[in-house]
């Protein structure tokens, strides 16, 4: 595996799947019931964005600028995104950043963290040593956390139906084998057959409309319960970057989340655009019933 998130970290899409993983966790909480919220690629935890641009012998740009960066000092954000920019915020301060600039930046197991309440669980599962060991000593240990170094696919097989019966799963894979979407599809069929009424959030990359529609047909065969797509690209086709846009792909939506959903991803689309020609979409694969 090559793929190291700390390239990545705080851009476009990373905040895109973070305010609406943020959104999703919210939801889920207006039940006073815990959940078990089982991260399947889980990164390590957290993130120096000085490094974001270091580290291998490719030259890399860093991508949080054109992510969180633009993010930083806006006014009139949408309170979710508010509420998003604020707890970045707050874990950069933390971790000890004096500047103005963000430096720090939480993956999914920290901004999940931050939120759970005492009934609910975190399983964060990473399959490359190194990172698992860096989400370890950031998160190993503490009350409600568990830390696996292990395949997030198999380990979905094996964590499903959990003791609390409801759970929201984070699939956010780096997609760097062909197959990727395959592998989701069976994941996907895996965990609906254990947990049909588990909420699965499936982020993916829009670097071809084709593959996406093809992930889209291969979740609408396995006759799943609701789906929810949200999308936002930041350029439009022709534009010469690779990746232009990104989308979630929502198992058993909490109720009203495409609602949620929807002005977030626009406002996004507008403060994140690149180049001419992006949007948002929230579209239904599978109708609600
Ligand atoms: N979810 C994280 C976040 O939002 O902060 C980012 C995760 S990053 C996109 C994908 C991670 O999956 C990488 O850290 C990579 O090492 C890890 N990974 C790759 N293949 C895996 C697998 N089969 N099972 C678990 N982790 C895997």
């Amino acid at each position: 595996m090559n793929y190291r998130h700390h390239f990545h970290a705080g851009n476009f899409a990373d905040v895109m799947k973070h305010v609406l993983l943020l959104q999703l966790v919210r939801a889920l909480q207006k039940k006073e019931k815990g959940f078990v919220y089982i991260d399947t690629h889980a990164g390590r935890g957290a993130y120096d964005l000085e490094w974001a641009a270091t580290g291998d012998s490719l030259a890399r740009k860093a991508e949080w600028p054109e992510g969180i960066g633009r993010m930083w000092e806006r006014a009139a954000l949408p309170p979710d995104v508010q509420d998003y920019v604020e707890r970045v915020r707050a874990f950069d301060r933390d971790a000890g950043n004096l500047l103005p600039a963000p430096r720090f930046y939480p993956g999914s197991p920290r901004l999940v963290r931050q939120l759970a309440r005492s009934q609910d669980r975190l399983v964060l599962c990473e399959k490359h040593s190194a990172e698992c060991a860096a989400l370890r000593a950031e998160l190993g240990g503490q009350a409600g956390v568990s830390v696996h170094e292990m395949d997030g696919y198999v380990a979905l097989r094996a964590m499903l139906p959990p003791p609390e019966r409801r759970a929201l799963v984070l699939i956010d894979p780096p997609f760097e084998a062909q197959d990727e979407f395959a592998q989701i599809g069976d994941a996907l069929r895996e965990a609906i057959r254990r947990m049909p009424a588990a909420v699965i959030a499936v982020w993916y990359p829009l670097t071809g409309r084709a593959r996406v529609d093809e992930f889209f047909s291969i979740v609408r065969q396995q006759n799943p319960p609701p789906v929810l797509a949200c999308e936002l690209t930041v350029a439009g086709e022709t534009a010469p970057m690779t990746m232009k846009g990104c989308g979630l792909v929502v198992i058993n939506p909490p109720w009203q989340f495409d609602r949620a959903a929807q002005p977030v991803l626009a406002f996004l689309a507008d403060a994140l655009a690149q180049a001419p020609g992006g949007g948002a979409r929230v579209e239904w694969i599978v109708a609600e019933r």
